[in-house]
This record gives C-alpha cells, structure tokens and sequence, in this order.
C-alpha cells in the first residue's frame, strides 16, 4: 500500500475544451450569412405557403401568414446595389419578420450596418 498511487487514483483530470471559442456564430439557419439584406424566398413546410420577401436577412426567420410557424428562407438572393433599392422599400408586417422585432424598428428602412 503506498500511499502516491492512491492520491494519483483520486486524481480526477479534467480535460473538458471548450470549442467554439474561435468563432460565436450559432448554426446557419439561413443559406445566406452576410450582414446585408437579402431577397429571401420562404417555403412553409407546414401548410406549404410560399412567399417572397426583398427584406430577407441572415439568420431571421419570417412567420407564415397561413399558420404562423416560423419559416427560415431556403433561397436567399443578394440585391443589387443598382438603384432598384428604393422599389424594395416596401413595407412589411413587422410582426411577422424576426429582424423587425429584434431591432424594434423597420427592418427595411435600415442600412446594412447597424
Ligand atoms: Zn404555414
Ligand atoms: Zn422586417
């Protein structure tokens, strides 16, 4: 019986990483992940509404108007800087767009940096 490889059995080595430090970003929810704003096209996978909306962003979800899950855009295209932008200026039901509610404005009136 010596008593070193009792101490060394009550030795518990903990050897948890953390991951993830490197970067914070959760899961891709959304095809695009940039900071712009995108034409986002919704599929609802419940009621099968689809919609389209110029005011898509990365990692928002948008609610269905049939059933109001919560629908992520499963093609997102980026808008061209050319002018056109005004005519997206559309509004949108807020209540409906993640990015409205997160941001406690309209989302469409913002600039690409916030
Ligand atoms: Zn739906
Ligand atoms: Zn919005």
């Amino acid at each position: 019986m010596d008593s070193l490889s009792s101490s060394l059995a009550g030795l518990s080595i903990r050897t948890e990483k953390k991951y993830g430090s490197k970067s914070d970003q959760g899961p891709k929810l959304t095809p695009y992940q940039g900071k712009n704003k995108c034409f986002g096209e919704f599929k609802c996978q419940k009621c099968h509404k689809f919609w389209a909306s110029p005011h898509s962003w990365a990692n928002c979800y948008q609610e269905c108007k049939g059933c109001s899950s919560k629908v992520y855009p499963f093609k997102q295209t980026k808008l061209e800087h050319s002018g056109e932008e005004r005519k997206t200026l559309k509004p949108h039901p807020m209540e409906l767009c993640q990015k409205c509610q997160q941001f406690g404005r309209a989302c469409w009136k913002s600039r690409a940096r916030f």
